[in-house]
């Protein structure tokens, strides 16, 4: 396969999607279940991996080992209290390896961890692939999607996921931003001069506002601000809630426990909240729900807006958030832009319109593939496609949190502040807090509290070989820079010697090592081996029972053949089917082995029926009908 274009990937929390930007057009590309938006989720069974619709089809009946909200642990440490509060609701097990989060799963038989940058490349790969069926071509470029929350460590773990899945991350761009550049292209085309956009994204489980300025095609971010943990999925958990307890209520029994059935539930809640934006009243019919009671009711438009209303207020505080920092008042924004699958709620879009003294929203980009759009659109220009219309996009992010250095009394010094466009570099003066001090310990912290503990440690290093002086003399430049990805490189520099120090960041937790990143390639190289292997292997079992029923269905047919051929021809077939029960596990060999002596004993059923019955002409008659079976049958595998 030749090389293709770059992709755009919105790796979302619950739901990821995929888009390629070709002759200044950007198409979204369904997988193979025909879906425009692929399910976040990787599930591991006895006999195989699945990936997407199939694993989440399949997660009411493998709860521990069906892994979704990897987005919520990547990156992120097993004393993060986000991480300490999920952990009660997952239905799979999270377990620590030296600080490290993995998630732990029985695989073919055995236990198994894995890091979360893994199951986010087995997401990865799978939109890859999708990518490479539908374009034919090898697809190794993406630009990939992360809110605009993540901090460095997370930005970081999603490169490593890439990277992982075999693509080279060209960019980790904002997800707002990314739907800001594809509402903006169609200002663009609008020939509207100078907004600022207000982009209201609520996905599945996060929240982003962000304020953005376009001018001429030029994005600049002017403020984020948001939720990480606000989304489609709490909506779902409350009508969970909510129909947990009317079961309890008709039926007297207790349904938490059961995973099972929890899971069941949770599915038919997701698709009845769907149902409510569109209708004032969804009904859900689950049978044998639970100890065999079928469940049947109807929710209201207006019971799950009451059951999510503080929910659906909460979405408002970070808009007042993202208004101060921008230093904007609501009637400066131009545009109030619409991204993720919950904006379709109706109650939401009320309220954001409310906030906005009545205004309308806008609506005309896809709210589920924006993001994926954008990232397309941010693809194709960082591969230097210069199709028209996307020329002068040029793109502004801004840093999520602030940056800098514990000082004396523990207090951090900001050297870049939250919001400052990037890339940006930031050099600030430091000096020593002892007489004669020769080395000096730098804790680089990021956050917007005053006190570097309250605050997110990225990292130490160290300067050592300070001249002896008195404490305050030296002056130590310490240099903030932050490249496209939002990626942070600090070093110092020590001015009375003129010397640049050799500086290195030397904790590196909550990001994986090279080694590691390595490890993981390979192994994902191996999984691709072995996700090839199995197929071809269903391909045999399926060659073999598709073999059986044509002859089978080719003999009760087939008039012309006596009583003792039918009997001989069916007995063998089966012999196929229960071989094939009882042989689930085979090798791919087994099954072909199979197929081929039962071809070859319908060959010999027959020609014993030729020779001995003579009736030659009508019994050419049936040869040829079964031949067709299996030849026709030969296509389908081969
Ligand atoms: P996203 O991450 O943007 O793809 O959003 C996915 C979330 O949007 C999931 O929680 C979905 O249940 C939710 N969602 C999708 N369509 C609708 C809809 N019509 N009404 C309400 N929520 C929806």
């Amino acid at each position: 396969m030749g090389a293709g274009p770059a992709v755009g990937i919105d790796l979302g929390t619950t739901y990821s999607c995929l888009g390629v930007c070709q002759h200044g057009k950007v198409e979204i590309i369904a997988n193979d279940q025909g879906n425009r938006t692929t399910p976040s989720y990787v599930a591991f069974t006895d006999t195989e991996r699945l990936v997407g619709d199939p694993a989440k089809s399949q997660a009411a009946l493998n709860p521990q080992n069906t892994i979704f909200d990897a987005k919520r642990l990547i990156g992120r440490m097993i004393e993060d209290p986000m991480v300490q509060l999920d952990m009660r609701h997952w239905p799979f097990q999270v377990v620590s390896d030296t600080g490290k989060l993995k998630v732990q799963v029985s695989f073919k038989g055995k236990e198994k961890a894995f890091y979360p940058e893994e199951i986010s490349a087995i997401v990865l790969t799978k939109m890859k692939q999708t990518a490479e069926a539908y374009l034919g071509c090898s697809i190794t470029q993406a630009v990939i999607t992360v809110p605009a929350y993540f901090n460095d460590s997370q930005r970081r773990a999603t490169i490593d996921s890439g990277t992982i899945a075999g693509l080279h991350v060209l960019k980790i761009l904002n997800e707002p931003t990314a739907a800001a550049i594809a509402y903006g292209l169609e200002a663009n085309h609008k020939g509207e001069g100078k907004r600022n956009i207000l982009i209201f994204d609520l996905g599945g489980g996060t929240f982003d506002v962000s304020i953005l300025r376009v001018d001429d095609g030029i994005f600049e971010v002017k403020a984020t601000a948001g939720d990480t943990h606000l989304g489609g999925e709490d909506f779902d958990n409350r009508l969970v809630d909510h129909l947990v307890r009317e079961f309890r209520r008709k039926h007297k029994e207790d349904l938490s426990q059961d995973k099972k059935a929890m899971q069941r539930l949770r599915t038919a809640c997701e698709r009845a909240k769907r149902t409510l934006s569109s209708s004032t009243a969804a009904t859900i019919s689950i049978d044998s729900l639970y100890k065999g009671v079928d469940f049947y009711t109807t929710v209201t438009r207006a019971r799950f807006e009451d059951l999510c209303s503080d929910l659906f207020q909460a979405t408002l505080k970070p808009l007042g958030k993202a208004l101060r920092d921008a230093d904007m008042n609501k009637d400066q924004i131009h545009d109030i832009v619409l991204v993720g699958g919950s904006t379709r709620i109706p109650k939401v879009q009320t309220l954001l319109q409310e906030f906005f003294s009545g205004r309308e929203l806008s609506k005309n980009i896809n709210p589920d593939e924006a993001v994926a759009y954008g990232a397309a659109v941010q693809a194709a220009i960082l591969t230097g496609n210069r199709s028209q219309g996307l020329q002068n996009v040029l793109l502004l992010d801004v840093t999520p949190l602030s940056l800098g250095i514990d000082t004396v009394g523990g207090v951090m010094a900001t050297v870049i502040k939250r919001n400052s466009p990037i890339p940006t570099q930031e050099t600030m003066e430091f000096t020593t807090a002892e007489d004669d001090q020769e080395t000096v310990v730098f804790e680089v912290y990021e956050g917007e509290r005053r006190m570097s503990k309250n605050n997110h440690l990225l990292g130490t290093f160290i300067l050592s070989g300070l001249p002896l002086a008195l404490r305050g003399e030296p002056i130590i430049q310490v240099s903030f820079s932050i490249d496209s990805n939002n990626i942070l490189t600090v070093s110092a520099r020590d001015t009375d010697t003129g010397n640049t120090s050799q500086l290195t960041i030397t904790d590196t937790r909550g990001r994986l090592d090279r080694e590691e990143v390595e490890r993981m390639v390979w192994e994902a190289e191996e999984h691709r081996a072995q996700d090839e292997a199995q197929q071809e292997k269903i391909a045999a079992m399926n060659s073999l029972e598709s073999c059986s029923l044509h002859l089978k269905r080719a003999v009760e047919g087939g008039q012309a053949l006596d009583v003792r051929a039918k009997k001989r021809v069916l007995e063998l077939c089966e012999e196929a089917t229960s071989w094939l029960e009882g042989n689930q596990l085979a090798e791919k060999e087994a099954y072909e082995q199979r197929r081929r002596e039962l071809e070859e004993a319908w060959d010999s059923v027959f020609s014993d029926l030729s020779q001995g019955r003579g009736r030659e002409g009508e019994a050419r008659g049936e040869e040829d009908g079964a031949e067709a079976a299996v030849a026709q049958h030969g296509e389908e595998v081969g």
